[in-house]
């Protein structure tokens, strides 16, 4: 790769996408998000050699949101195995919103359809172990400094007060899930530490370097070292394709073609199997909640450099 010519490519591309920062609005049902400038848009990509080509609002950090749900999952696999986790929470997309409850009295043993719609993530939240939250907090955050070498990645305290003030909607999911048999820890716990991995703060180069060691199948770019089993990456990969994007995860993966999360903070992560990690940041949301300029934007790169998988 010419990194010039893409660095240019690069900002093309952004450039193209600005005006979608127009559409769209804000999450406002977590009131602090809903006091961020809407017409940003940062895009980074991060190479298998650690290299980082990057261009708009790439440093600004915001709340990962439900990209978060990816690596409380890894976290959770990791410490109970799949067979577990897998009786829990199911492993199949959802044509539903990502914070809908309809389903979860309909489906056989009450099971959430997966682990990237927040009863299927609150689910995944119960079974990280530790002494208390702060424990349980510390096993993600570990993580995620060490994939990003930040080690001084924390919660935006803002955003976390704000989404636990007014988080009625996940309450109920939560206690529902108890109900079922799904949920086996203390609710208010559970529900404290799903608040604040989703208020982790990161900058869309960070998430492009999260987004690469997920595409190098689980491996560290800089030092060589593994940290997430290659068959997690591979399950995480899978979800992002089938569920990553919501209910648009088909529409995503039709126009764009490459594993993606994202966040209602308007976050975006992409990773492109061997080749790349895509970390994208506009906050302006379209009405399933991922954000409409960096959408445009991955799509318009995934042509541009022929990224779709598929
Ligand atoms: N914390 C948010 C919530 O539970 C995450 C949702 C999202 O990013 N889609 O509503």
């Amino acid at each position: 790769m010419d990194l010039k010519q893409a660095s240019k490519q690069l900002e093309q591309v952004r450039n193209q996408s600005l005006a979608y920062t127009n559409k769209g609005s804000v999450a406002s049902y977590i009131p602090e998000l809903a006091k961020v400038n809407s017409h940003q848009l940062g895009v980074a990509v991060c190479l298998p050699d650690g290299t980082i080509l990057s261009t708009g609002d790439a440093d600004v950090p915001f709340s990962m949101q439900s990209i978060s749900k990816i690596f409380s999952l890894i976290v959770a696999l990791c410490q109970n195995g799949k067979e577990y986790v897998f009786r829990h929470v199911g492993k199949e997309p959802t044509g539903d919103p990502f914070n809908s409850i309809i389903k979860l009295e309909t489906t056989e043993s009450h099971k959430p359809l997966n682990p990237m719609i927040n009863a299927g993530a609150i689910a995944v939240a119960g079974m990280i172990r530790g002494a208390n939250v702060d424990e349980r907090l510390d096993a993600v955050m570990a993580l995620m400094r060490k994939m990003t070498g930040n080690p001084h990645l924390s919660i935006n305290q803002a955003v976390y007060c704000s989404e636990k003030k007014t988080a009625d909607r996940n309450r109920a999911l939560a206690w529902f899930l108890k109900d079922s048999g799904i949920l086996e820890t203390d609710v208010e716990e559970t529900l404290d530490l799903y608040f604040r991995h989703c208020s982790i703060e990161v900058t869309a180069k960070e998430v492009a370097t999260l987004g690469m060691v997920l595409a190098a199948d689980g491996i560290l770019v800089n030092t060589g070292e593994r940290v997430i089993p290659e068959e997690v990456a591979r399950i995480c990969k899978t979800f992002m394709v089938t569920c990553g994007m919501y209910n648009a995860s088909g529409e995503f993966a039709i126009d764009v073609g490459i594993p993606a999360k994202s966040g209602v903070a308007g976050g975006i992560m992409a990773t492109v199997p061997q080749r790349m990690g895509i970390g994208v940041f506009g906050p302006s949301l379209d009405e399933k909640g991922n954000s409409v300029a960096g959408v445009k934007l991955l799509e318009l790169l995934s042509k541009e450099w022929k990224l779709g998988i598929f």
